[in-house]
């Protein structure tokens, strides 16, 4: 097995270099830092293997596979090249969280990367299931039984992986437990889905893509927003309580039933409301009614809802082992929640690994930002129309010096910010590393 080594630093946003905000503007979130990652513990205060005060080391290895090698085989070299064997596995239940698939989108990871994961975790001792929360949007996974079939329907079975499907968050969404967020400067606790929070070790495997909300979609999204339970969601989404569209309400009140706030009433036109006084916002009114009337409010900002996911993955993270891989490819501009995917905006560039999620998401950051666009995709189409193309700034990053050696956009320009302009994935990096998460400044290790 050979190494190859070379290190990346985050960079200061153009929100930090001209807006300090307090959650975001901490030494530890200010430009070319050298952090020293997280001091994660294990159960019984055994340390998180991988802490330590070097700069955090990802582990890479590329697409290319030989003849009679499998990219499989070399995700699981890098596994272990990347230390996972360190964790003590031995008879501990291991939630695998990933990510299902919305029915009919296909950039969701296979099944076979996740067999690969389980397979190693079983021959270390542990006991491995697959996991993810109910969704808060209408969709094909928004209770258990319809993420259960769209799981199998992906895919996702344990003839296939080897493993079984356990919703975290339950039957509706509402089986959570309120977790302290050590450190949080917006959120005191956390809705995190009770299987997550149940198991012994955590390991995140992550498609890594864009995301038309928080900017891109890696370890940290995977695990902050994907292991909140419906009420959860509703706090890192708007902090705030699902409303009733009259138009497709049909009267049935079947919401009202199952709201143990009695926040929901009725008009004389037998509509429903909810009382934002009376609820509590769990969520649970939105997976009962047949008719998608009820639905969360999608008002917060890309930053609002970057920092409180942020602080739910600290809450996840936070006490016992931790390991995450994220798989860079088919890189499609949304989120897998999508039932459709749009064309890949770049080619496909491998599998990354690390005890430290900023430092991953980082480094696959990054090394989306260097890979070459895709014409004819959304972010080929926009490159086109871009300033940039006629030698300006397209980065959306306009006023700071340097731009053209601005590593965190690899010389011209940032991929994310240009197929969504209103996001700013600089917000997770940077505030992770505020709550000691993970370091934004990684060695890149690639194993052949
Ligand atoms: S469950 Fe849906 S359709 Fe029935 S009363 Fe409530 S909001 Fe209206
Ligand atoms: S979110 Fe919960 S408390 Fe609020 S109306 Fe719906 S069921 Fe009731």
């Amino acid at each position: 097995m050979s190494e190859t080594t070379k290190s990346g630093k985050v960079h200061a946003s153009p929100a930090s270099a001209k807006n300090e905000r307090p959650a975001r503007g901490s030494k530890a979130a200010k430009a070319g830092t050298k952090q020293t990652p997280q001091k994660g513990t294990g159960p019984k205060g055994t340390k998180q293997p991988g802490a330590g005060t070097e700069p955090s080391k990802v582990y890479f290895t590329d697409m290319r596979c030989k003849i009679g090698t499998s990219l499989l085989d070399k995700m699981d070299k890098l596994m272990l090249a990347a230390g996972m064997e360190r964790i003590n596995f031995q008879n501990a239940f291991v939630a695998i969280k990933i990510h299902f698939g919305e029915p009919g989108n296909l950039a969701f990871l296979r099944p076979n990367f996740a067999k690969t994961v389980a397979d190693r975790v079983k021959k270390l001792g542990g006991m491995p299931f697959l996991t993810d929360a109910n969704t808060l949007y209408v969709g094909r996974r928004n209770n258990a039984l319809l993420h259960m079939d769209a799981a199998y329907e992906n895919g996702f079975t344990p003839f296939s992986t080897g493993c079984h499907v356990v919703i975290a968050d339950g039957l509706k969404g509402a089986d959570e437990v309120e977790v302290p967020i050590e450190g949080g400067v917006h959120l005191k606790t956390a809705k995190i889905g009770r299987a997550i929070m149940d198991a012994d070790v955590f390991i995140s495997l992550n498609h890594f893509k864009g995301h038309e909300l928080t900017g891109f979609g890696g370890a940290i999204k995977n695990i902050g927003m994907g292991s909140g339970s419906r009420a959860g969601k509703m706090i890192m989404h708007n902090n705030g309580k699902p409303r009733v569209a009259h138009d497709k309400c049909v009267g049935c009140r079947t919401c009202a039933r199952y709201c143990n706030q009695d926040a929901i009433t009725f008009n004389e036109e037998k509509k429903a409301s909810i009382n934002h006084e009376l609820c509590v916002g769990c969520g649970r009114c939105i997976a009962t009614c047949n008719f998608d009337a009820i639905d969360t409010p999608w008002s917060g900002s890309s930053d609002d809802v970057n920092i409180r996911m942020v602080e739910y993955a600290k809450a996840v993270l936070d006490g016992r082992p931790n390991f995450h891989i994220s798989v860079v490819n088919h890189v499609s501009p949304n989120c897998d929640c999508h039932g459709e995917n749009d064309a890949a905006i770049i080619p496909d560039i491998g599998i990354f690994a690390s005890f430290d999620p900023v430092a991953l998401d980082k480094a696959c950051i990054d090394a989306v930002n260097a890979a070459p666009v895709i014409p004819g995709t959304v972010l080929g189409d926009r490159m086109g129309n871009q300033p940039e193309a006629k030698g300006e700034s397209a980065c959306g990053c306009a006023g700071h010096a340097g731009h053209a050696g601005h590593a965190g956009h690899t010389g011209r320009h940032d991929h994310f910010h240009v197929v969504h302009p209103s996001t700013n994935w600089r917000s997770q990096i940077e505030h992770a590393e505020a709550l000691g998460l993970g370091s934004g400044t990684y060695e890149l290790v690639t194993i052949k």
